[in-house]
């Protein structure tokens, strides 16, 4: 675990990252646009690179964190890349990853792209999710958190992270939404809080049948059918409306199954949704 490694980019995340490596015993270089936020890591043990060219000369596996995949192509669009292995962390789309893949690999880098799914304080704890994807690593990036490599497309690890983020804004979005309502009635957000906890945590449990249904596109009513559902989303949006509170979700969420019980799927389980999902 004593690889040397260079990290490009010390915001928030960077900083995050560089600290890990050097906790873990990594020789670490590092290289930031405004030198200044370097300080800290230097008195830590790493080593400031000059320059980019520097940076990259030093060795190792080479680690960037920057703002966007622009800001990315543009810092490295002049470097000497041949022979660099690079493992862009920045946060971005799967097309951008592809892109980016192809741009580095023309350049006669190995290109691993990656996504974080943590906030900065947890990284280089197991509770850090780093997913990788591209050729398999030749670097070991334990220091950072639970690292997993998704496959051998670039463009893997960007999709998860894009489908993470609609998981967690969509329960986010539920949990408000339910709040909402019971502020009508006095009860504050710490104490509904419990209670959605547990209830996501139930509706996260149904997830592994689920997806089962979906692979099989059987979708046969085993707990519930749609049209018993969608009486249930009819009283979420006349509550809301009659509470005077945002409907905006709820409506959304019946309009999906309305469609799918007009097409036919009234008898069939929630996951049959997958079709509406499926289409812009
Ligand atoms: P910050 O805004 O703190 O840092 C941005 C970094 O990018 C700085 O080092 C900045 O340099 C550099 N930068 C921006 N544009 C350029 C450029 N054109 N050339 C050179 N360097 C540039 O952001 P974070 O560190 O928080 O985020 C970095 C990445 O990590 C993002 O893609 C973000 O989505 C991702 N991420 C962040 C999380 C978080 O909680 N913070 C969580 C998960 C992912 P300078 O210091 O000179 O401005």
């Amino acid at each position: 675990t004593t690889a040397p490694v260079t990290v490009l980019g010390l915001g928030l995340m960077g900083t995050a990252l560089a600290r890990a490596f050097l906790a873990a015993g990594h020789p670490t270089t590092v290289w930031n646009r405004t030198a200044a936020k370097a300080s800290a890591l230097v008195a830590e043990g790493a080593r400031l690179a000059p320059t980019i060219g520097d940076a990259l000369a030093a060795g190792g596996t080479t680690i960037v964190c920057l703002t966007d995949y622009p800001a990315v192509r543009d810092l490295l669009d002049d470097a000497a890349l041949e022979g660099a292995t690079l493992v862009n962390l920045t946060s971005g789309d799967s097309g951008q990853a592809r892109e980016t893949a192809a741009w580095a690999e023309k350049r006669g880098a190995r290109y691993l792209d990656g996504a974080i799914m943590a906030i900065p304080s947890s990284i280089g704890t197991d509770e850090a999710v780093i997913l990788l994807s591209g050729p398999l690593p030749d670097f070991d990036l334990g220091a950072l958190g639970t690292v997993s490599h998704l496959g051998e497309d670039p463009g893997l690890a960007s999709l998860y992270d894009v489908a993470g983020l609609t998981m967690m804004w969509s329960v986010l979005n539920a949990w408000l939404q339910g709040t909402a309502m019971l502020k009508t009635a006095g009860v504050d957000a710490a104490t509904y809080a419990p209670f959605a906890q547990q209830i996501a945590a139930g509706v996260a449990g149904w997830l592994p049948g689920y997806a089962e249904q979906v692979d099989k596109g059987s979708f046969p009513a085993e707990v519930s059918a749609l049209e018993t559902d969608v009486r249930a989303m009819a009283h979420m949006v006349e509550e809301s409306e009659a509470l005077g509170v945002n409907a905006e979700l709820p409506k959304l969420i019946k309009a999906m199954a309305d469609r799918a019980i007009a097409a036919g799927h009234g008898g069939e389980q929630y996951p049959v949704l997958i079709r509406e999902f499926e289409r812009p």
